[in-house]
């Protein structure tokens, strides 16, 4: 147990290095998120790839973020990038986006809506899953466009307030308080039932989303988890445990959106060129309770990997 460690130890330097270099965000979107490049510095090890089951963060430069919509189920759409998830769920009663990527993709976001065969000015509802750039700063201008309702939670409308205080995003409309869920609350918007679980960790309101998604004649319960990376610090590491522990209990889930599509139990992209092929057996992204819960499981192992070593290693970041 020890000696990997060690060795990790000792390619603290370098991995800190390639962690600058590796960052998922690209350069525009680190100037947006400074405190959280600083945290992955401190931690030293890159816990997502180190244990996570997805993996190194990807990085994807903007120029090379465009992917195409496509329809996930019946009442779901990605409309997100390369890297950054976005889902538009269609309702009885308008539109609801979860994300808005980043400040500079919305053409992106917007293109992708109008492919799937929306119209952006019907969103009713923006929930953003955590007050990171690469989901929050898209989020003014979708406003300004539709005058759809923001939702988050208490404390990541502070942590965004704070981010665009400090002069963030820099090429966005920002954003003003808007709707506050509180944990366990439920929200119906026309036939679809939505609800919130305030889940700490990534961020500290990271916020999840449950609800029912359709594909023919089946329904899936979904979760949303609010956010996924092990880019934080020290300090949050149990709240992420003691949150993915609850999202556990809180299932069963046949379903999975996650907020970047390759950190799912599947990537999503996989899905999409099996619902293109018409893969026979249900639907490529009905994972069932089994396999997620063993997804969570990974999850989990990896957060107490990381907690144990942040044990063992107490540093100035530690708390
Ligand atoms: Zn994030």
């Amino acid at each position: 147990m020890s000696t990997p460690l060690r060795s990790f130890r000792s390619l603290r330097v370098l991995a800190t290095l390639v962690l600058a270099a590796t960052l998922h965000l690209p350069a525009t979107a680190l100037a947006q998120a400074p405190d959280s490049a600083a945290k992955k510095k401190a931690a030293g090890i890159d816990w997502n790839e180190r244990a996570a089951p997805w993996g190194k963060l990807k990085n994807v430069p903007i120029d090379a973020q465009q992917k195409n919509a496509f329809r996930l189920f019946d009442n779901v759409h990605y409309v997100g990038l390369q890297t950054v998830a976005a889902y538009l769920i269609k309702t009885s009663e308008g539109l609801v986006l979860m994300d808005a990527a980043y400040a500079n993709t919305t053409d992106l976001l917007l293109a992708n809506i109008r492919r799937a065969g929306f119209d952006p000015k019907n969103i009713k509802y923006l929930i953003v899953t955590h007050a990171h750039g690469d989901h929050f700063a898209g989020a003014g201008t979708i406003v300004a466009l539709s005058g759809a309702k923001v939702i988050m939670s208490d404390l990541d409308w502070t942590e965004t307030e704070r981010r665009q205080s400090t002069g963030l995003p820099a090429n966005g409309i920002r954003l003003k308080r808007d709707l506050v869920v509180k944990d366990g609350e439920t929200l119906n918007i026309g036939d679809t039932e939505f609800t919130f679980y305030v889940t700490p960790g990534h961020t500290a309101g990271a916020l999840t989303t449950v609800f029912t998604v359709t594909d023919g004649t089946d329904s899936y319960r979904a979760v949303c988890p609010g956010g996924l990376g092990f880019n934080f610090g020290p300090a949050w590491t149990e709240p992420y445990i003691k949150s993915f522990e609850r999202l556990k209990e809180l299932g069963p889930f046949q379903t999975v959106l996650p907020n970047h599509a390759y950190m799912g139990p599947r990537d999503l992209f996989d899905v999409e060129r099996d619902l293109a092929a018409g893969v026979p057996d249900g639907h490529p992204a009905g994972y069932g309770p089994k396999r997620i819960n063993a997804w969570f499981d990974q999850i989990l192992d990896a957060a107490r990997q990381k907690l144990a070593y942040e044990q063992q290693n107490p540093g100035p970041a530690a708390r």
